[in-house]
Order: structure tokens, then C-alpha cells, then sequence
């Protein structure tokens, strides 16, 4: 009865299909409520030099539901790209790096910000538009910002996209690429688009400097970056002995839990306030 037990897995498979689509349609749904019910929110984490001097920030978005339970962004950022609610949220994003800024400087901590725009944001043709509104409303220089593209982005449509980077290069935003070595664009890419910065994903760190491959990874990507002249930022640094790893090979820039965890914003000011 090989055949009924076939017919009883693709009914399986569909209800399940069935119930993912449902969650994905329920979680867009709370998802466009949840801007305008404030339960979305920016943290910030650390970026530190080989010294362990802070540099800059990465803006991380979070959503706190109404009942206390956090959605992680891995899973709520594919739904909000899905739906097109990323394109608000983006705007949203760039304003809360902006006040974000204003208040850092205030503090007297003017850290560099990286912010994580989506392909969608810059497939959107009033993409460059909104972005000049952004900085001259809030009177923050753009310089003050990296935007960070994945690989994935690449792949798109390069000719438009390069055109809009430069455009936003223009007006001083530096361009990262972000989880640098996970996807599946040629490297071709990296002497025509005006980039400044390569992030090291964490599953290369992960296996570093304990895995020859893993160390082998991050080694030759720190080597290009260099004769690239591109400056690098290694993610996910949670140990003492990946520190000492990378201040032995390059002396990039780290972001890690060894360092801080995303924090508020009151948070992060004030522990940069004492000084660690
Ligand atoms: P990402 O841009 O690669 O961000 C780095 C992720 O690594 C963050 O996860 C951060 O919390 C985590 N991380 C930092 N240090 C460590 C560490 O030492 N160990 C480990 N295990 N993880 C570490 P998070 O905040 O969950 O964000 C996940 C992804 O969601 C981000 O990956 C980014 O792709 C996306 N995302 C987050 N906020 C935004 C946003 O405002 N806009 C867009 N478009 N995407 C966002
Ligand atoms: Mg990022
Ligand atoms: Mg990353
Ligand atoms: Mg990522």
C-alpha cells in the first residue's frame, strides 16, 4: 500500500505548507501593526578596533510582541522583504540611525553607524530620494553611515545597482558587504562597486583559530581586503583566542559578545559613558 501511503505524505506535506503559509501571512499581518504599535525598536552593538577602542555601531532591529515574546529578525526581516513592509521599516531604520547619531554626538560619542539595507529598499526607484531626505531632515552628515549589502544583492541587477551606489557614495555613505564569503557572486564584483568595508561572517569565525580551514578562510579574506584597500570587520568574535587570532593577522575591526551585546540605545551611551 505503497501508493495510500504516498497520497497520506503529499496530504502531510501540504498541511504543513498549508500551516507555514499561514504563519507567514499571520506574522506579516502583526508585523505592519507592530510599527505602529511600537514594538519594534532599534539595538545597537559595538564595533571595536584591535585595541578595543569603540569605532562604530551596527543598528539591529527588534520586535517585542505585545504578550513579551521577542521574533528573532532572521525570521521576521525574510517576511517584512516578502511583503514589502520592508520598505517602511527601512525609512524607519534610517530615521532611528539618524536620531540615533544625533544622540550619540550629543554624548559626545560620534560612532560610525552601520545600518542593514535590504535589495528591496534599492530596487525601490524613490530609494536615493528618500535617503537624501533622511540625512538633510535630521542635518546628520551621511558620512556618518555604512550601509550594509549582502552578496545576494549583487547577483540583481548590477548595472542599477552600482549606478544607485554611487549615487549614495556621492553623497558620502560607505558600503559594506555584509556576511562577506556566504554567497555566490563572483568576486568581480569588488573592484566595480565603490565599497569600503568586507564584513566576516560569523560562521568563519566560529571555526577560528581552532579549524585550519575556518582560520585559512578568514586569512585570505583579510589578505584581500588589504591589497583591496577595503577595511574589514570580523563578526561574531566571542572568544579571547579569536582576538588574539585577528590581532596577529590584519588587526581588523571585531564585533562580538566578547565585546558588548546589542544593547538600547540609553544602554549603549552609557556604557561608553564609563569608559569600557
Ligand atoms: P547581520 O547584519 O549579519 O547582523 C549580525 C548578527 O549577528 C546579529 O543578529 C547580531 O546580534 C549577531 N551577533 C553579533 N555578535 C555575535 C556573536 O558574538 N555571536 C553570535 N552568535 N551572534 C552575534 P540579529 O540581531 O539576530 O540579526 C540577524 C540578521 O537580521 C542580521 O544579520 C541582518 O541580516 C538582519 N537584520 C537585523 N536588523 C535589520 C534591519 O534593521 N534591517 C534589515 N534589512 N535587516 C536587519
Ligand atoms: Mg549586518
Ligand atoms: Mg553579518
Ligand atoms: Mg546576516
Amino acid at each position: 500500500h505503497a501508493k495510500a501511503a504516498g497520497r497520506n505524505g503529499a496530504a502531510m506535506f501540504e498541511t504543513s505548507m498549508l500551516a507555514a503559509a499561514e504563519r507567514q501571512l499571520t506574522l506579516g499581518r502583526d508585523l505592519s501593526a507592530a510599527l505602529a504599535n511600537g514594538e519594534l525598536s532599534m539595538h545597537l552593538q559595538l564595533q571595536v578596533d584591535h585595541a578595543g577602542t569603540p569605532v562604530g555601531a551596527e543598528m539591529l532591529m527588534r520586535w517585542r510582541r505585545g504578550d513579551g515574546t521577542f521574533v528573532p529578525p532572521d525570521v521576521f526581516i525574510p517576511v517584512a522583504e516578502t511583503t514589502g513592509m520592508i520598505l517602511p521599516l527601512g525609512l524607519w531604520v534610517l530615521r532611528q540611525a539618524c536620531l540615533a547619531r544625533l544622540a550619540l554626538e550629543a554624548a559626545g560619542h560620534p560612532l560610525q553607524l552601520s545600518i542593514n539595507v535590504s535589495p528591496r529598499q534599492f530596487r525601490q526607484p524613490e530609494f536615493v530620494a528618500q535617503v537624501r531626505a533622511a540625512f538633510d531632515e535630521s542635518g546628520v552628515p551621511p558620512q556618518a553611515f555604512v550601509f550594509e549589502v549582502t552578496e545576494g544583492l549583487l547577483v540583481e541587477d548590477f548595472d542599477m545597482i552600482t549606478t544607485k551606489m554611487r549615487e549614495l557614495a556621492a553623497l558620502g555613505i560607505r558600503f559594506s558587504i555584509d556576511d562577506f564569503g556566504t554567497g555566490y557572486s563572483s568576486l568581480g564584483y569588488l573592484k566595480k562597486m565603490p565599497l569600503y568595508e568586507l564584513k566576516i561572517d560569523k560562521s568563519f569565525m566560529r571555526d577560528t583559530p581552532h579549524d585550519a580551514n575556518g582560520t585559512a578562510i578568514v586569512q585570505t579574506i583579510l589578505a584581500m581586503a588589504d591589497h583591496l584597500g577595503l577595511r574589514v570587520v570580523a563578526e561574531g568574535i566571542e572568544t579571547e583566542a579569536q582576538a588574539r587570532f585577528l590581532a596577529d593577522n590584519g588587526r581588523p575591526c571585531m564585533q562580538g559578545y566578547l565585546y558588548c551585546r546589542p544593547l538600547p540605545l540609553d544602554d549603549l551611551v552609557a556604557r561608553l559613558n564609563r569608559g569600557v
